[in-house]
């Protein structure tokens, strides 16, 4: 695990306290040695199954042993004052509870992508924050990342014309494991898999370099029936969407292929590669429209401390969240249309905000 040599500084008085809960791999090695970046976020408590990671996280970022909170002890935050918000960075499955749970003890909550596994899930989450009064933000970090921000404006801009054709891929081959091993393959904590996971930067890309809601969608899954990997989540998953505009995109993720994290929008005068498209550093993105352009719009790593600071502006200053619960239920639907698509083998038809219509006679 990645420890910082000395406890971060706080930079203003008014800065937002966090409680990470889940001391997993993103966390550690991302996430909490990016609040040494932020202006107004500091980390307030820790929360961890494991007493011996509170201890040593806790030693290393200076977080007092009364702010070390086991999962028992978690409902003991409400009267913790030191603590603003609680950060969800727990296996997907654990969200919703876990974020339901923060805003029953009157935190506001920064939620880990995607979501929750199900609409009825971020539903509850909607419904809990606005009962406690308390802010919810999933954690995009891709919408506070130069190349991705650059990248929206071009679109909105068109220049690339008029948007026709968008693909995009995340996949990776993920070494010998099983559901019991690893929850990212244990459909009760990861849902279908690849898509919820990975795939979802491609789907959030699709959505935000057109700017528009898919009409519908037809969707493929694959899953080999004699890979312990594959025992309860899927290997690929494949999607067909067609927009309002007539524009058409294709989206594709894999658990079970070389690596790729792509996106590419072809218009009527050009096209837009990012590749890598959403990395947590290393963006590269080309405009081809005449000749070929590389562009550079700053450094990708800044994404982590903006997120957090734009949830900290939202709590102090009450300013609008750019990736609200409702952006991560929107984004949960299609997922579900995606899933829904596949099984029944048939082309899903969707209403603006992303629910199902009744099937096609
Ligand atoms: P991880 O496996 O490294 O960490 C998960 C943590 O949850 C571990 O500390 C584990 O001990 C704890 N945990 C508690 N209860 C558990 C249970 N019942 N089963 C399994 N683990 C349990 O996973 P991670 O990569 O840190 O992912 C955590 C969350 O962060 C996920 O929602 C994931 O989608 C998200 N994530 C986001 C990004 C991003 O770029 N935004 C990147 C990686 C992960």
């Amino acid at each position: 695990m990645k420890l910082p040599s000395s406890p971060p500084r706080r930079k203003r008085p008014d800065s937002v306290g966090f409680a990470i809960v889940g001391l997993g791999g993103y966390a550690l090695n991302q996430m909490m040695p990016r609040f040494e970046q932020t202006e107004r976020a500091h980390i307030a408590a820790i929360v961890s199954g494991s007493a011996d990671k509170l201890r040593r996280v806790g030693e290393a970022y200076g977080i007092p042993p009364d702010a070390r909170y086991s999962y028992a002890d978690y409902a003991r935050i409400a009267a913790d004052k030191r603590i603003d918000a609680a950060y969800i960075v727990l296996p997907t499955g654990m969200h919703a509870a876990w974020a339901i749970r923060a805003f029953a003890a009157g935190k506001h909550v920064l939620c880990e992508k995607p979501m929750a596994l199900s609409s009825a899930d971020c539903e509850r989450m909607i419904a809990a924050g606005r009962r406690a009064n308390r802010k919810l933000m999933i954690a995009y970090r891709s919408h506070f990342e130069p190349y991705n921000l650059e990248a929206m404006k071009l679109m909105r801009q068109k220049a690339v014309g008029d948007i026709r054709l968008v693909r995009t891929e995340q996949s990776y081959r993920m070494g010998p494991t099983s559901p019991g091993e690893n929850w990212r393959t244990n459909r009760a904590l990861a849902g279908g898999g690849p898509l919820e996971d990975f795939g979802i930067y491609g789907l959030q890309s699709a959505l935000y370099l057109t700017g528009e809601m898919p009409e519908s969608i037809s969707a493929t899954t694959f899953r080999p029936t004699d890979d312990p990997r594959f025992a309860e989540i899927f290997a690929h998953v494949s999607s067909q969407w067609r927009f309002p505009s007539g524009a058409v995109a294709q989206l594709v993720t894999s658990y079970d292929s070389a690596g790729a994290n792509f996106a590419h929008v072809r218009g009527t005068k050009g096209v837009l590669i990012m590749d890598p498209a959403t990395s947590y550093a290393g963006q590269k993105m080309t405009l081809e429209v005449g000749g070929s352009r590389e562009l550079n719009p700053g450094d990708p790593s800044v994404q982590f401390a903006r997120q957090l600071d734009h949830f900290a502006d939202a709590v102090r200053d009450g300013t609008a969240i750019k990736t609200p619960g409702e952006m991560g239920l929107r984004d949960v639907r299609l997922i579900e249309a995606i899933y829904a698509s596949a099984k029944a083998g048939r082309t899903v038809d969707l209403t603006p905000d992303g629910r199902m219509r009744s099937p096609r006679r």
